[in-house]
């Protein structure tokens, strides 16, 4: 029913997912580059499917919106929200006598611009392992987000321009509607802004924010990707990362940022684990992750195994 070859293919349905080249039948959890593929038909939830052709142009898509199955050569395939960003999905396949749950990219925790994620009983599970190594476990939430604000205020108070690097899609809407919620207006680099409007288009409300034209203005915060640089002509500016590798004391030299605060849109290491239990799967396969992340899984009494990018096998 299920074989891995540079990605999980859907045997029985011939239905590829995530696969990063172009395939017939696709499955797209969510519109991150390194997800998406030029597809002839991609099968997503609607605002995956607006943010998909937002980055590739029109493409033809089959909607899935959240929880509702549809029957696609033998299976049942229904999409669950996985908390990433908006439209990210895990999916669900089931042929009648087994289920499979595949989790993409996904977070437990709560964000300002995705639904939260849930998690079905399945009984086999494909989990995204990104921070699968106990040295990720990311301080609570709320404690990021003061970190996050109180910068943020001393920066401008002190006359400077605060400036948050984010990934233009996801991280840096949530940035954006975290700050204007806190009522700090956002200026966005073009990139960012060009997601920002597809997100509006979709229903989501990101506050006060406009286009970054190259001047800064005081007490508004500029949100802008990594390749974005140092910007030229907006006086004295303070650089803030906004990642999970920011656990790490090393990151902020490495993202040559002044600071780096832990707010993540992936599960850390308790939450990875937190998912294995409530799925509950007989077998669970690991993708992107530390090989060592399926040892603690086997150490716990779970039938773990990793998915490597060069491996082909049957999963059942
Ligand atoms: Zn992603």
């Amino acid at each position: 029913m299920l074989h891995w070859e540079n990605g999980l293919i859907l045997t029985k349905a011939d239905l590829a997912i995530d696969v990063r080249r172009r395939r017939p039948r696709a499955f797209v959890s969510h519109a991150h580059s390194d997800h998406i593929a030029r597809h002839e038909y991609a099968l997503c939830t609607p605002e995956t499917a607006a943010l998909y052709q937002h980055r590739l142009g029109k493409r033809r898509t089959l909607a899935m919106p959240y929880r509702q199955p549809i029957d696609w050569g033998g299976l049942r395939l229904t999409a669950y929200p996985a908390g990433h960003c908006l439209g990210s999905a895990m999916l669900l396949a089931e042929d009648g006598e087994r289920s499979l749950l595949y989790t993409g990219d996904f977070k437990l925790g709560e964000s300002a611009t995705a639904a939260k994620a849930e998690l079905p009983k399945a009984d086999i599970l494909v989990i995204e392992s990104t921070y699968g190594h106990p040295d990720y476990r990311l301080p609570p939430r709320e404690q990021a987000l003061d970190q996050l604000f109180s910068l943020v205020r001393e920066i401008i108070d002190a006359g400077a321009t605060p400036v948050v690097q984010a990934y233009a899609l996801g991280k840096g809407q949530e940035v954006t509607r975290l700050l204007t919620d806190q009522g700090f207006p956002v200026l966005q680099h073009r990139d960012v802004y060009a997601v920002s409007k597809v997100y509006e288009a979709c229903g989501m409300k990101l506050g006060e924010f406009k286009k970054f034209t190259g001047r800064s203005i005081p007490g508004w915060v500029v949100v802008a990707p990594p390749q974005a640089g140092y910007f030229e002509g907006i006086g004295r500016q303070v650089r803030i990362a906004v990642t999970g590798w920011a656990i790490d004391p090393r990151t902020k030299y490495r993202f040559r940022v002044d600071h780096a605060i832990p707010l993540s849109d992936h599960a850390d290491y308790d939450e990875l684990f937190e998912a294995v239990e409530r799925v509950s799967p007989r077998v669970v396969y690991c993708t992107h992750g530390p090989e060592s992340f399926v040892d603690r899984l086997r150490e716990a009494g779970h039938d773990a195994h990793p998915l490597g990018r060069a491996s082909q096998r049957s999963l059942f």
